[in-house]
C-alpha cells in the first residue's frame, strides 16, 4: 500500500485523527503490525492479543520509523506520543478498521480477485493458480499462514498497485469465518476445493463444514463466479439450497463426468502428475505438474478453471502448471542421505488427505521398498480414534511393505492395519526419534518413504533426519 493519510483514514473508517499530520497529504508506504518488522514510512496498526495489547507498542514503532499509527479512540493517548506530536488515525476498534483499510486500498487495484477455500489444497490451488496467472498478469498472492482475518488485511495490503491478479487463500476453523474473509476480499472469482474433516471438532458435521466454506460466496462481487469441487455432493447440495449473488456462474471440477472440467487418464511418479483435461464440451489438453499426486491433478483443474475464466489460453495455463513453485511441505520430494526418495507431506494432514496420499503411494511403482510413516491427525473432535482406524485399515491400498505409525491416536491406527500386513511390518511407536532412528537403519537406497502428519506432530524432524543420515 502506498497511500496518503486521508486515504487511509476514510477506508479505516476513522472517527478522528490526531497528532501532526500537515495537511493529510503524509505518505504512508506499508502496513505492519508488529514493531519488530517495521519499515520506515510504514503505518503501524495496534492489535490486541491475549496477553498483549499493541498499544503499548505505538512509541517503539514511532521510534523504529513508523510515520502514523491507528489507535483505538477509547484508549487514552499517553503525554509521550501527544507531545511528540505522532500522527494517529482514532478508530472505534483497530482490528475492524484493519479490516476496512484493506479492503478500501484493494478496491483502488485494478485487479481481478480470486479467493480459495476448501479443507484440502487450499494453498496448493492457490499456488497453481497464481502460477497459471503470472503467465500474463501481475500476481500478488498469500504467502505463508497469512490466511485468517489478520492475514488477508495484511495480504491485501501488501499488494503493490500496480497488481493486476490478487490470489487469496481463506482459511477458516469455524462458521462465519470464510463470510467475513469474503466481505474484505470481494472476488470475482471463488474457489472451494473440497469438504474434509479438519475442524470437524467446531463445526459438528461435514455438511456444516460444506456451509460454512461456501460462504466463500457471500462476498462475491456481483456477476462472479464460484469454482467448485463437484463430486462433492455435499457441496452441490448446499450451494442449491443456498441466497446466491446476481448473475453467479456455479462451474465445477472433479473427476466426476457430469463436471464442466474433468481430469482423466491421471498418471503419477514421484516427479509429477500427468493428467487431461476435458472442459464442458469435450475438448481435451493434456498438463503436466511438477507435484506428484491424483488429487493434484484435481487442483490443477480448479487453476484451470480460473486460468479460462481470466481468459488465459491453453498454452498459458499448460506453461504455469508445469512450471508451478509450490509452498514447502507438501508432498515436496526428497531424497534421504542414502539416495531413498523421501515424500515430505508434514505439513498438515486429515484422514481425506491421508486417504489421498495413500493413494498416491499405491500408484508409484519402481521403488525397493515402499514405507508409508504416518503421525497422528490433530483436531478431529470425539470421532478422533474410529477416524484414525479407518485411515489404519486404509493403508494397505497403498501397497506399502512398511508402514510405521507414531503417536497417541495414530495407535488406533496401528491396530487397524496391523493384520492386514505381514508379521512385523507395521509397527507404532511413542518416540519420534526412535522411529526415524530404525527407519535409518532398515532404509535402502532404492526405498520410497511417505511421512504424514498434522503440522503439530513435526514429522519433518524425521525427513531432516533422513536427510542427514545420522
Ligand atoms: P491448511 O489448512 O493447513 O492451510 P491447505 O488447505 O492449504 O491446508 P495444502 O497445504 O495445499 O492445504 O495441502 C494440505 C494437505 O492436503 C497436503 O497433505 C496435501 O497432500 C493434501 N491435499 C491437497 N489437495 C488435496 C485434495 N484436493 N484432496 C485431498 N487432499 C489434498
Ligand atoms: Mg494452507
Amino acid at each position: 500500500m502506498q497511500a496518503n493519510i486521508r486515504d487511509v483514514a476514510v477506508w479505516a473508517g476513522a472517527v478522528g485523527t490526531t497528532g501532526r499530520n500537515e495537511d493529510g497529504n503524509l505518505a504512508l508506504a506499508g502496513v505492519s503490525t508488529d514493531t519488530r518488522r517495521i519499515q520506515p514510512g510504514q503505518l503501524f496498526v495496534p492489535l490486541r492479543g491475549e496477553k498483549f495489547d499493541g498499544h503499548e507498542y505505538v512509541v517503539a514503532a514511532r521510534d523504529a520509523g513508523a510515520s502514523a499509527a491507528l489507535w483505538d479512540e477509547s484508549v487514552p493517548v499517553p503525554a509521550e506520543l501527544t507531545e511528540s506530536g505522532f500522527p494517529l488515525i482514532l478508530v472505534n476498534d483497530t482490528l475492524t478498521a484493519l479490516q476496512a483499510l484493506a479492503s478500501g486500498y484493494a478496491n483502488t487495484l485494478q485487479a481481478k480477485v480470486i479467493a480459495v477455500t476448501g479443507s484440502n489444497g487450499k494453498t496448493t490451488t492457490k499456488d497453481l493458480i497464481a502460477s497459471v496467472l503470472s503467465t500474463t498478469l501481475r500476481v500478488h498472492k498469500t504467502e505463508g499462514n497469512y490466511n485468517n482475518h489478520i492475514g488477508l488485511p495484511l495480504t491485501l495490503l501488501g499488494a503493490p498497485s500496480d497488481t493486476e491478479a490478487l490470489v487469496l487463500e481463506m482459511g477458516m476453523s469455524g462458521e462465519g469465518e470464510i463470510a467475513l474473509l469474503s466481505a474484505i476480499g470481494r472476488p470475482d472469482i471463488a474457489v472451494v476445493t473440497n469438504v474434509g474433516e479438519s475442524h470437524l471438532l467446531q463445526l459438528g458435521s461435514r455438511r456444516n463444514i460444506a456451509r460454512a466454506k461456501l460462504e466463500i460466496v457471500d462476498g462475491l462481487k456481483p456477476g462472479g463466479a464460484l469454482v467448485y469441487y463437484g463430486d462433492e455432493h455435499l457441496l452441490v447440495e448446499e450451494l442449491a439450497g443456498k441466497r446466491k449473488p446476481d448473475g453467479l456462474s456455479e462451474i465445477t471440477f472433479g473427476v466426476g463426468a457430469s463436471n464442466d472440467w474433468k481430469a482423466r487418464s491421471v498418471a503419477v511418479s514421484a516427479e509429477g502428475t500427468t493428467f487431461v483435461a476435458a472442459d464442458a464440451d469435450g475438448a481435451e489438453q493434456t498438463y503436466e505438474l511438477p507435484i506428484p499426486g491424483k488429487h493434484n491433478a484435481v487442483n490443477a483443474l480448479a487453476a484451470i478453471a480460473v486460468g479460462k475464466l481470466v481468459g488465459l489460453s491453453a498454452d498459458d495455463i499448460r506453461e504455469g502448471l508445469k512450471n508451478a513453485k509450490l509452498t514447502g511441505m507438501r508432498i515436496e520430494r526428497t531424497v534421504a542421505k542414502n539416495g531413498a526418495i523421501v515424500l515430505n507431506d508434514a505439513y498438515n494432514a486429515s484422514p481425506t488427505s491421508v486417504r489421498a496420499a495413500i493413494d498416491l503411494v499405491a500408484g508409484l511403482t519402481g521403488y525397493g521398498r515402499k514405507w508409508i510413516v504416518l503421525g497422528d491427525m490433530l483436531e478431529l473432535g470425539p470421532d478422533e480414534a474410529a477416524m484414525h482406524a479407518n485411515v489404519g485399515a486404509y493403508v494397505e491400498a497403498s501397497k506399502a511393505d512398511e508402514a510405521l505409525f507414531y503417536g497417541v491416536l495414530s495407535e488406533n491406527g496401528y491396530k487397524a492395519a496391523v493384520s492386514n500386513f505381514p508379521p512385523g511390518a507395521v509397527q507404532h511407536y511413542t518416540d519420534k526419534y526412535q522411529l526415524a532412528d530404525d527407519l535409518l537403519n532398515r532404509l535402502h537406497p532404492d526405498d520410497l518413504v511417505l511421512v504424514k502428519a498434522s503440522r503439530g506432530m513435526k514429522m519433518e524432524e524425521i525427513v531432516t533426519i533422513l536427510q542427514k543420515g545420522d
